[in-house]
């Protein structure tokens, strides 16, 4: 098909830097009273009702106050109760997020197997209902606390709850919601007991057999686990905030646990170990592996374990037979063994 030449009108194709259409067109096409003008910005804010709901095209010199507003977001939450930090708090936080050796690694971990099942990452649910973003990552090194900053909650440490939106989590002895708990003691506002619950995991192990383990960066590499990805490497050596961002390492880290360790993305947890280890502790038969592509070469420190001993017979996955979650440090190679209770 022959090229047709270039007019000046194909600046704005869809997607194109300078915009998807004329500035004049799109202000034709706005609807009456929704165009903003702002100082020092190329063009106007125009709104327009389509289909889907409003759009809202924006010149493309503001994309950077889109992705600073977003920033904030991700490292402020609702913590700041509605007024913006001021410019100096805000950059003193900022310093401490893109400081690569304050990195947090924050998983919610099954306690028998030590497979980490949930990267936490800012927007994750906290028992106290609020977000990780609105608990207090910067000030971890130091404090070894992760406490929540808003205002009138007494949450003393992260523990995530697997909620997801406007979901809920039930608690096994009170029938009401895990809001409706005291944030610190988790005693029931009604009732006498504290919260549990019987939720199943991804892993088949309960909510009650998981807990948040949070890790330095130094603490991670000590303990031989994966510390992210190559890009996300390069985005904290560019200046970026990553020390924020949990357990998010990458994309596969949106993934559960088992998942990972299914797709063979997870040190220590070989796909057919997880595979035996379901038909043994769960009965279930047939259960056979996807073919996948070959194991990648191991790390250094995942070739110390993969001599060891599967363990079995224990109440939830026994992929592992490593004592990790709460110890870090304790998972080198000299790390505890269970053996089998039989
Ligand atoms: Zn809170
Ligand atoms: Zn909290
Ligand atoms: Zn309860
Ligand atoms: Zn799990």
């Amino acid at each position: 098909m022959p090229v047709r030449p270039l007019k000046d009108k194909d600046r704005y194709y869809p997607g194109s830097p300078w915009g998807d259409k004329p500035p004049e067109e799109m202000q034709a096409l706005a609807a009456p009273g929704t165009v903003t003008v702002i100082d020092g910005l190329r063009g106007p804010i125009v709104e327009r009702e389509v289909q889907a709901g409003t759009a809202l095209y924006l010149p493309q010199d503001a994309m950077k106050h889109v992705d600073a507003y977003f920033e904030y977001r991700q490292l402020v939450g609702d913590s700041d109760g509605g007024r913006l930090l001021d410019e100096r708090e805000y950059e003193a936080l900022r310093e401490k997020a893109t400081d690569p050796e304050r990195r947090l690694w924050v998983y919610w971990v099954e306690a028998d197997s030590g497979l980490e099942c949930k990267a936490i990452g800012p927007a994750s649910t906290c028992f106290c209902g609020h977000r990780y973003r609105e608990h207090t990552w910067a000030d971890y090194p130091e404090t070894r606390k992760l406490k929540c900053k808003m205002a009138g909650c007494n949450c003393q440490a992260f523990s995530y709850v697997p909620v997801k939106g406007s979901g809920d989590l039930k608690c096994s002895s009170c029938r009401q919601s895990f809001l409706d708990h005291d944030k610190r003691t988790r005693k029931c506002q009604r009732g006498k007991g504290s919260f549990t619950s019987s939720y199943s995991c991804s892993c088949n192990s309960s909510y009650d057999r998981h807990c948040t383990v949070v890790q330095t960066q130094q603490e991670r590499e000590a303990s031989g686990k994966a510390t992210g990805t190559p890009w996300m490497q390069a985005a904290a050596g560019a200046g970026l905030p990553t020390a924020h961002m949990g357990g998010v390492g990458g994309f596969t880290s949106l993934a559960d646990g088992i998942d990972r360790a299914l797709a063979g993305l997870e040190p220590g947890f070989e796909p057919q170990r997880v595979y035996s280890s379901l038909e043994e502790a769960h009965n279930l038969s047939g259960v056979k592996p996807p073919a996948l592509p070959p194991p990648r070469p191991p790390r250094a420190s995942a070739a110390s374990r993969a001599g060891e001993d599967i363990v079995a017979g224990r109440k939830s996955l026994p992929m592992s037979s490593k004592s990790g979650p709460g110890r870090p440090g304790s998972t080198g190679s000299t790390g505890s063994r269970t053996r089998p209770a039989k």
